[in-house]
């Protein structure tokens, strides 16, 4: 299936009336780059989709130095990106933690923890999203909340959400700077080689170290409003070679989202099968 979401009454062959759905990750923009097609899907088929994003990214590329200095501070401005990008994607609820960017590996795993298990004690989810173990490209603060994430779900054993981690598909990166490239030379363009995705310039790391997924989505009718959340994070966009991305493009360049299926939590099917 493409582009046909499930309908409401497909819901009824999970077992629950209403599923929801919460997505545990590190910073603002991980959302919208990693699952924001899946994320924009659910919601558009009225899945209740939560968002824990465990830091403001207060420490992240300021590279759009003159949009941060009209705010306070690039946590301020990157909470309200956020917010927008949420709206786009259809998130009801988007917590954020106030860890400190970068040092999620080294804050003492119970301060995380407990703000994930509060999260999914209150929320219920049926089905919980968060890092693979390779972190999208080896990021520090996404495997600690890979870790911590699978350590509160492990914690509940068969009464815990569904779990599953998200990937970035290998070399899917690397096709949007290469169009992103071929974009910027066409146009003769004086600007930087947008040769970054949201202030990485390691573009092979991205998905290189991922597993091999076991649900395979592809979200083309909800490329666009993902590729429209992207755009939301606009201090992180300097450079970047998703700039280069029309909404013609999307659907080629951004629709398909990788997923594994974590051995912890319940043994039960998740509503996420439907979404292939
Ligand atoms: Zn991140």
């Amino acid at each position: 299936m493409i582009d046909k979401a499930p309908r409401p009454t497909d819901q009824a062959k999970t077992g629950t009336s209403s599923p929801s759905l919460l997505v545990v990750l590190a910073h603002p923009d991980d959302e919208s780059l990693a699952c924001g097609g899946l994320i924009a899907w659910c919601a558009a088929t009225g899945i209740k989709v939560s968002l824990l994003c465990l830091t403001h990214g207060e420490n992240g590329q300021t590279n759009n130095l003159d949009l941060v200095a009209l705010s306070s501070s690039l946590k301020s401005v990157r909470r309200a990106e956020l917010e927008r990008a949420a709206a786009v994607l259809g998130i009801t609820e988007v917590i954020v933690g106030n860890h400190e960017d970068g040092m999620l590996p080294w804050i003492e795993p119970e301060l995380v923890e407990s703000d994930i298990l509060e999260a999914i004690k209150r929320l219920h989810p049926e089905t919980v999203i968060t890092f693979g173990a390779d972190g999208l490209y080896w990021h520090p603060d996404h495997i600690a909340v890979h870790e911590r994430a699978t350590a509160v779900v492990a914690s509940l054993g068969d009464d815990g959400p569904a779990l599953y981690y998200v990937t970035l598909p290998a070399g899917a990166m690397r096709t949007v700077v290469n169009h992103a490239m071929q974009v910027w030379d066409k146009q003769n363009l004086s600007t930087p080689r947008p040769e970054s995705i949201l202030g990485v310039t390691n573009i092979d790391a991205f998905g290189e170290g991922a597993a091999t997924p076991t649900l395979v989505i592809t979200t083309r009718k909800f490329s666009v409003p993902k590729l429209k959340a992207l755009v939301c994070h606009q201090s992180q966009l300097r450079d970047s070679a998703l700039l280069f991305v029309s909404e013609k493009d999307a659907p080629r360049l951004l629709a398909t989202e990788h997923y594994r299926r974590a051995n912890v939590g319940t043994k039960e099917p998740s509503f996420l099968e439907q979404f292939r």
